[in-house]
């Protein structure tokens, strides 16, 4: 299906709207809350991005620190340049542990590689231990939200599809639902010979791993099974203790609105003599896919994001249509932009349109990711390379000629009056014919006004 196909679906399903509507709310209004209750918010979003752009100016730098710290500590540290050397790497440590289940966290990074398909291929379990991941690998789907994957479930669907798959009659109430997904996690926390977890920051200084987690389920997978494997998108690293102390203190309220996450785990190479907890061995599996390139490259500034999902969240496109309709991993403003930045920026032709360029997006990332901006940058990337649907080259090429000509335009305002005499009812455009029909199809368009501001204008200068 096209993009507009599963947007049109999307927004056709009662309950999609359903869930994402009470989530959603609810995400925005928690962040509101917290931020309103944090005077240092502002000041720490621009240190946060501060530290953002000056890290990236030097990633190879902090990179080889990490690297160097993480083996210091008895760990191993890889460097996959494209996703299938990524999945190679995993999948080669794990069947040399033995490896028949594996226990994963969330984690963007290992989707994006599709880990689970690998694993699976090679005869090895993958098991979701977040609630919103193991719902969604019960459904066999994909997440449909960077924090909250199963977001366009709602309660009753869960309860329904664990009925289905656990064979067992089960009531739509959250702590039943949960209750449920515990018991039948434990027992794999227990028989899991490797856990692989993404990682939402790493300290260059101290090579320390760390996770972001509510539901304490990576503490499980980082310290029981005796392999723990750790992917981790390149740009994720930060420079010391005193950084990760800032993005702590914005990271949950963006994205849930809590001060902190219930769990901050924070890993530090394989158990050592005397300890009583941790995997026998470690291992940092460091991702570029594309975003080293982008470091000189036009979505550099998408490497600055923490992926709290604050900008699905106020983003009036993902709110309606959710976040299987954008069709790749990473849905929603941000979403579009990784996609470009992972696939190409031909594959998000119809993506990049995916916005009403409100800002919302902006103004919520923690990090102030002037998202608009490189959407309307890929925009223009597809005009310019005519990957654009021609029709709607030809009307802007048309629009664009009429804007920068005054008398072609008071012209064409004086002509449009005319032909859009038809299609007027009430003060309203409510149809147009051909492929102007698009822009008709969800929205009603004000005629052109009797008489237009320049004329009003001119008719005011002529009085005085
Ligand atoms: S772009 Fe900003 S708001 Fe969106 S997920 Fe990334 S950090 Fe969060």
């Amino acid at each position: 299906m096209s993009f507009r196909q599963r947007a049109a679906s999307a927004l056709n399903d009662a309950s999609l709207q359903e869930a994402l509507t009470i989530a959603t709310t609810k995400f925005i209004e928690l962040r509101r809350e917290a931020f309103d209750g944090f005077p240092q918010g502002e000041r720490l979003r621009d240190r946060a991005r501060q530290i953002k752009e000056a890290t990236l100016q030097q990633l190879d730098h902090y990179v080889e620190r990490l690297v160097d710290n993480v083996e210091r500590l008895g760990g191993h540290a890889h460097y996959a340049v494209t996703a299938e050397e990524a999945r190679d790497i995993v999948l080669e440590i794990a069947k040399r542990g033995g490896a028949r289940m594996a226990v994963k966290t969330k984690s963007m990074a290992t989707e994006e590689i599709e880990l689970n398909e690998a694993l699976t291929r090679a005869g090895i379990t993958p098991v979701e231990t977040d609630l919103g991941e193991y719902i969604i690998q019960l459904a066999h789907e994909k997440p449909s939200h960077i924090i909250a994957p199963a977001i366009h479930k709602t309660k009753g669907q869960v309860a329904q599809l664990f009925a289905r798959e656990l064979k067992r009659e089960v009531a739509a109430d959250a702590e039943v639902l949960t209750r449920i997904a515990r018991a039948e996690l434990r027992d794999k926390f227990l028989r899991a010979e490797v856990g692989i977890t993404g990682a939402n920051f790493a300290v260059a200084d101290t090579g320390t791993v760390v996770l972001v987690t509510n539901e304490g389920n990576g503490r499980m997978v980082t310290s029981l099974p005796r392999v723990h494997i750790a992917v981790m998108g390149v740009e994720k690293v930060v420079p010391s203790m005193t950084d990760l102390m800032i993005f702590l203190a914005i990271l949950a309220k963006s994205a849930t609105g809590q001060k902190l996450s219930v769990y901050t785990t924070l890993v530090q190479g394989p158990r050592r003599p005397g300890e009583l907890e941790g995997p026998d061995e470690f291992h940092l599996v460091l991702l570029d896919n594309g975003r080293i390139t982008q470091l000189a490259g036009p979505l550099r500034e998408a490497l600055s994001c923490l992926r709290c999902g604050a900008c699905l969240n106020v983003c009036p496109v993902y709110r309606q249509i959710g976040g299987h309709a954008y069709g790749y991993t990473y849905p929603g403003p941000i979403g579009i932009l990784l996609t470009a930045m992972l696939h190409g920026q031909e594959s998000v032709k119809e993506l990049a349109h995916a916005s009403s360029l409100c800002g919302a997006c902006a103004d919520a990332c923690p990090v102030r990711i002037d998202i608009p901006r490189m959407l309307i940058e890929l925009r223009q990337g597809g005009v310019e390379s005519k990957t654009a649907p021609w029709a709607e080259r030809v009307v802007f090429k048309t629009l664009g000629r009429l804007l920068t000509r005054p008398a072609l335009y008071r012209l064409s305002a004086r002509l449009a009056r005319l032909f859009q005499r038809p299609f007027v009812r009430d003060g309203v455009i409510r149809r147009l014919p051909l492929f102007f029909g698009h822009w008709t199809r969800t929205r009603d368009l004000p005629p052109v006004a009797a008489p237009t501001f320049s004329e009003r204008w001119a008719e005011l200068e002529r009085e005085s």
